[in-house]
C-alpha cells in the first residue's frame, strides 16, 4: 500500500499534465471541469472549459445566463443534457446556497447532476477532503496493481475497488493522491498497451507478475434483453378444436405448437391492433434469458378457407403437442373462456 502510494506521488510530480483546472482550489471551477470532462477526453474538454470559465467567471454568471447562451458555448461537445445540466445546477447553488458551492461530500451529493465520483473530487481537489475518488482509471490501476479479478461493474466489484481505493488514499494528501492515480491511469497504466516497460511499480505489479495485464480490469457484458410483443388468437371450429402453427427455426422455442400470431415491433402497434379485439385475460409477461415477452390472447373467428393453414386440436390431443410454458400457463388460467 505505502510504496504504491509514495510510487504514484513521485511519478505525478514528475510527469503530470499542465492543466488549468489543476492551478485552482475554486469548487466552481473544478466542478466545470469535471461536468465538461464527463464522457470527453482531456484534449477536447479543455477549450470548453477556457470558454466557460471567460464568458462566465463565477457561477452566478452562469445561473444568470440564458439557456440559450450556455448552449451556444456548449456547441460541438455534444450530450446537451449535460449543458442544460450545468446551467440547472449553476441556479440551483445560486438560489439555494446563495452562490457558494458546499464544503463537504454530503452537501456536494446534493447537487443536481453531481454523483459520488464528482463529489468525491471536488471535496478533495477543492477542500482537501479526504474522500477517493474512484473513477474508470482508478478501477483499472486498482485491478491491475493488486491482481483483483471481480468484476468492476458488479456491486460486489464495486464494494470491495471502493474500499481498496479508501484504503490506499493518503488522507494527509487526499487532493495529490486522486490526481496522481487518476493521472497514471490515464497516461500509464492505459486501457490498450500500458507501459509496464517504464513502470515505477513493475516489480509489485500483480497483474504484470502474473501475466494478466491484458485481462484486467474485468467488466461483464451487459446482456441486451430484446423485447418482443405477441398477440396470439385463439381459434375455435364447431368442434371444439383450436387452431395452432408449429414454431419456425432459428426462434425462441423451435418446433414447438403455439396459437396463430402476430407479433409487433413495439408496444404501441400492439395496443393498436388490439384495441377492437376481445382479450382473453389480462397481459401475460413472460421472461426468458434474453427476451421479454409481452403476450396477449385474443378471441377471434376465421374463414374456413383459413383454417387450412392450422393444425386444428382439441384440448386432449394437446397433451401429445410440446407447446411453450407461455401458451400452457395461457391454458392453465383461461381453459374455460376458450370456446
Ligand atoms: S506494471 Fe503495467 S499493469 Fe502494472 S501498474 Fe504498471 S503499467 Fe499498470
Amino acid at each position: 500500500m505505502n510504496a504504491l502510494r509514495q510510487a504514484l506521488q513521485d511519478w505525478y510530480k514528475v510527469r503530470q499534465r499542465d492543466l488549468p483546472w489543476r492551478h485552482t482550489q475554486d469548487p466552481y471551477f473544478i466542478w466545470l471541469s469535471e461536468i465538461i470532462l464527463q464522457q470527453t477526453r482531456v484534449d477536447q474538454g479543455l477549450p470548453y472549459y477556457l470558454k466557460f470559465t471567460a464568458a462566465f467567471p463565477t457561477v452566478k454568471d452562469l445561473a444568470n445566463a440564458s439557456q440559450q447562451e450556455v448552449l451556444n458555448l456548449w456547441q460541438g461537445l455534444g450530450y446537451y443534457s449535460r449543458g442544460r445540466n450545468l446551467h440547472a445546477t449553476a441556479q440551483q447553488i445560486t438560489r439555494d446556497f446563495n452562490g457558494v458551492f458546499p464544503d463537504s461530500h454530503e452537501g456536494l451529493l446534493k447537487l443536481k447532476g453531481v454523483g459520488p465520483y464528482t463529489a468525491a473530487a471536488i471535496a478533495s481537489f477543492a477542500y482537501n477532503l479526504p474522500h477517493a475518488v474512484v473513477d474508470g482509471n482508478v478501477f483499472r490501476v486498482l485491478s491491475r496493481y493488486f491482481g483483483v479479478d471481480l468484476a468492476i461493474n458488479s456491486p460486489e466489484g464495486k464494494r470491495q475497488f471502493e474500499a481498496l481505493a479508501g484504503e490506499l488514499l493518503d488522507r494527509y494528501n487526499p487532493a495529490l493522491h486522486n490526481q496522481a492515480i487518476m493521472e497514471f491511469g490515464a497516461l500509464q497504466c492505459k486501457p490498450v498497451s500500458p507501459n509496464c516497460a517504464v513502470c515505477p511499480v513493475q516489480e509489485s505489479c500483480m497483474a504484470l507478475l502474473s501475466n494478466k495485464v491484458a485481462q484486467l480490469p474485468i467488466k461483464l457484458k451487459k446482456v441486451k434483453v430484446r423485447k418482443r410483443f405477441f398477440v396470439y388468437h385463439i381459434l375455435a371450429n364447431a368442434q371444439n378444436q383450436l387452431a395452432f402453427q408449429r414454431r419456425a427455426p432459428k426462434d425462441i422455442w423451435e418446433g414447438l405448437f403455439e396459437f396463430p400470431l402476430v407479433e409487433f415491433d413495439n408496444s404501441e402497434d400492439m395496443h393498436a391492433y388490439l384495441e377492437d379485439k376481445l382479450v382473453i385475460g389480462a397481459k401475460f409477461q413472460h421472461v426468458l434469458t434474453h427476451q421479454r415477452i409481452e403476450a396477449y390472447f385474443i378471441k377471434t373467428s376465421m374463414k374456413d378457407s383459413a383454417k387450412a393453414n392450422y393444425l386444428m386440436l382439441d384440448l386432449m390431443a394437446l397433451e401429445d403437442h410440446p407447446i411453450p410454458r407461455l401458451i400452457d400457463k395461457f391454458l392453465i388460467a383461461h381453459s374455460s373462456e376458450l370456446f
